[in-house]
């Protein structure tokens, strides 16, 4: 693989019709979200999109799920108005499919009421999309001691990273298996969460190369993907900007599959506060800030100077003084101490235009 140069977003951006095999026409254009600046176009033939999509029902297959089961569906889609809302309509139905589209965008403590009816009353079997979707109703039910009545088979979460607390708080209200996933919009290869609870590489779909600051190869860091499954825009040891930590090699696993292990799909490598003591101060390392502490649902960290972060919390009554403090020093440990924390609460914070949710915004990274 090192004989070929690596590729990246810039390289598809700029030169996509000298890159891709297939005539726009004939092919099924795919656009990634603008959250790093650019809007990315891919195109891809129809029986790659067939192929991964199959993959994608084979995944979820091992955890009962089929089209036609009751599926209620999280994503970044513009789906409501504030008039239906008003009327206390947050989805649109799909009848056929017997799938219910929730709006992610409208999830706040003053419509939870209107979500959850609707959320019980159709009672779904399977939920996918996003996970701080999911987590931000699931939190708020729990700050009311709300368990769902109807068992969830399964919650696949899609688009952003899976965090720990998403996965405690959603188990604990839905009491539903996770089943995680790694894919992307470009036609990353994927990384899939077995039924004994692993994230498996799946191999047939493409090569990962994890890569140190110095793109050698390591245990943990960026990630170089080539894909089996998009001949209509190839990408080889592309860049994409994620990051995982594979397992140690001696890892097997119990479900029986000699597929390669991951440790964490850490996300964005973007996703990191600048501290003036410690360096880059990684997603999975902020959002564990929460740890031990009550009443806190959900929270953004905005950094626009160096020594300077704003955290924006939504949170219950719970959060109190001492939780307040507990929380602010947890920050502190991780940002250092020539950081400057000034924390906000508030009652909604604004999701991304393509619906999904940052814990960290970064407006001062290269
Ligand atoms: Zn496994």
């Amino acid at each position: 693989m090192e004989d070929f140069p690596l590729l990246y977003k810039k390289d598809i951006i700029e030169n996509l019709d000298s890159i891709t095999t297939v005539k726009e026409k004939e092919a099924v254009a795919n656009f990634t979200g603008g959250t790093t600046g650019a809007s990315m176009k891919v195109l891809y033939t129809k029986d790659n999109v067939q192929e991964r999509n199959a993959l994608l029902d084979h995944f979820r297959a091992h955890y009962g799920y089929k089209l036609g089961k009751r599926c209620a569906w999280f994503s970044g889609k513009n789906i409501i108005t504030e008039k239906d809302l008003k009327k206390g309509i947050c989805y649109k139905d799909d009848y056929i499919n017997r799938i219910r589209f929730f709006s992610t965008f409208h999830i706040t403590d003053a419509n939870f009421d209107v979500y959850w009816t609707a959320f019980c009353k159709f009672a779904p079997e399977f939920i996918v999309g996003f996970p701080s979707s999911v987590y931000e109703l699931c939190a708020m039910a729990a700050s009311r001691n709300l368990k769902l009545e109807n068992k969830v088979e399964a919650f696949f979460p899609t688009a952003e990273t899976l965090l720990p607390v998403h996965r405690e708080i959603i188990q604990s209200v839905l009491r539903c298996k996770i089943a995680d996933q790694y894919a992307s919009s470009e036609g990353a290869p994927f990384i899939l969460e077995c039924t004994e609870g692993s994230l498996h590489i799946h191999p047939l779909t493409g090569i990962f190369e994890v890569v140190d600051e110095n793109l050698q190869p390591a245990q943990e860091g960026e990630i170089l993907v080539t894909s089996f499954t998009t001949e209509g825009t190839p990408l080889i040891r592309y860049r994409i900007g994620d990051r995982i930590t594979l397992a140690p090699k001696e890892f097997k696993c119990n479900c029986g599959s000699a597929f390669p292990l991951v440790e964490k799909i850490e996300g964005r490598s973007t996703d990191y506060i600048l501290s003036p003591t410690y360096g880059k101060v990684n997603l999975g390392n902020i959002s564990n800030s929460t740890k031990g502490v009550k009443g806190v649902i959900s929270f953004q960290v905005i950094q626009n100077e160096l020594e300077k972060v704003e955290v924006l919390i939504i949170a219950n009554d719970n959060f109190n003084k001492k939780q307040q403090e507990k929380f602010y020093h947890a920050l502190s440990e991780r940002f250092g101490v020539n950081m400057s924390i000034s924390m906000n609460l508030v009652d909604n914070i604004p999701k991304e235009k393509s619906g999904k949710f940052r814990v960290v915004k970064n407006n001062i990274k290269p």
